[in-house]
């Protein structure tokens, strides 16, 4: 059985980058901590939220593994590199109708081995229906979301040397966990901050909330739901300038789901005023940049 899952799937080192020293207004600063370089392709947060789902698999001997997404899913793709490093056979639930031609994630996904069932909108919610025909498989659920996801995402604060020395840690959200599991790591003195890229997620507080303890819940969280340039996977040209500006003057690549919208707000809310002077930010870059795949060659001037 394999003992040391990490080893087995070789990840790099990550470290803390520090973005525009000395640029940021009244004496703030930001790191960002680049988790996008753990691992070309099992990116960012998605290994946290996967690697305690994945032992429990081994551990319990299952053979095979089920979990759910959709058509863009980085969630999809890391799930499928694992699977098959780690000889589990898997399953992705893809949710609405199988298009003409498969995304890039869900191509990528295919080549590793993963199998792809394309199921309606309406069914994919049903996922104890959808789970009886998988009975022996281990499921994982969409995203990494649930205990075993937390459990994991809350492991990534413990890369940063100077933990006490924020008092802002920002990341980008999508369902939630590794908010929340940040949230649960976290300092009391710090101000979490989620940055929500979808459009109007109304759910999303509740579902955070029920991933949190009662202490958790007395830290200081805001969610900030302005910043997702349209709705999930929606770009304007102004992000895309703005990824090409951040390549160009920091050589930090973004992705233009998450990470490029969570930078983009963090400059705005720096602009605005919003952090007291003196402050001191740390950003999660939570990786995803294979989703860059899906924008036209040439728009970026990086490649992963
Ligand atoms: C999936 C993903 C997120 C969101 O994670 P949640 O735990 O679902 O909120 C953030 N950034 C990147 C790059 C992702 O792929």
């Amino acid at each position: 059985m394999i003992k040391n899952i990490e080893a087995v799937l070789q990840f790099k080192k990550v470290i803390v980058q520090t973005f525009e020293a000395e640029c940021l207004p009244n004496n703030i600063t930001l790191d960002i901590l680049r988790l996008d370089l753990l691992h070309p392709v099992i990116s960012g947060n998605k290994w946290f939220k996967l690697k305690y789902y994945l032992q429990d698999a081994l551990e319990k001997s299952f053979a095979q593994v089920v979990t759910f997404g959709g058509t863009y899913s980085n969630h999809i793709v890391a799930t499928a590199f694992a699977c098959n490093v780690l000889k589990l056979e898997c399953t992705g639930i893809i949710r609405g109708e199988q298009p003409a031609e498969l995304s890039h994630s869900l191509k990528q996904a295919q080549e590793y081995g993963m199998k792809l069932k394309f199921v309606s909108r309406n069914q994919f919610n049903n996922t104890d229906e959808i789970l009886q025909q998988f009975a022996n498989a281990y499921y994982i659920p969409q995203g990494g979301y649930g205990e075993l996801g937390l459990k994991g995402v809350a492991e990534i604060l413990s890369f940063i040397p100077a933990l006490s020395s924020y008092t802002h840690i920002v990341c980008a959200v999508g369902m939630g966990t590794t908010l929340a599991g940040i949230v649960h790591a976290s300092l009391s003195f710090q101000q979490i901050i989620g940055i929500s890229i979808m459009k109007e997620n109304k759910s999303l507080e509740q579902e955070i909330n029920s991933l949190l303890s009662q202490q958790d819940k007395s830290k200081s969280l805001i969610l900030l739901h302005q910043f997702h340039c349209g709705g999930y996977a929606k770009k304007t040209n102004d992000l895309i300038q703005f990824m090409q500006t951040t390549w160009n003057e920091n050589k930090l690549p973004t992705d233009f789901v998450y990470t490029a919208k969570t930078l983009y707000a963090i400059k705005k809310l720096v602009a605005e005023n919003y952090f007291p002077p003196g402050s001191k930010i740390l950003m999660i870059h939570s990786g995803g940049l294979q989703g860059n795949n899906s924008l036209p060659t040439g728009v970026l001037p990086f490649s992963i």
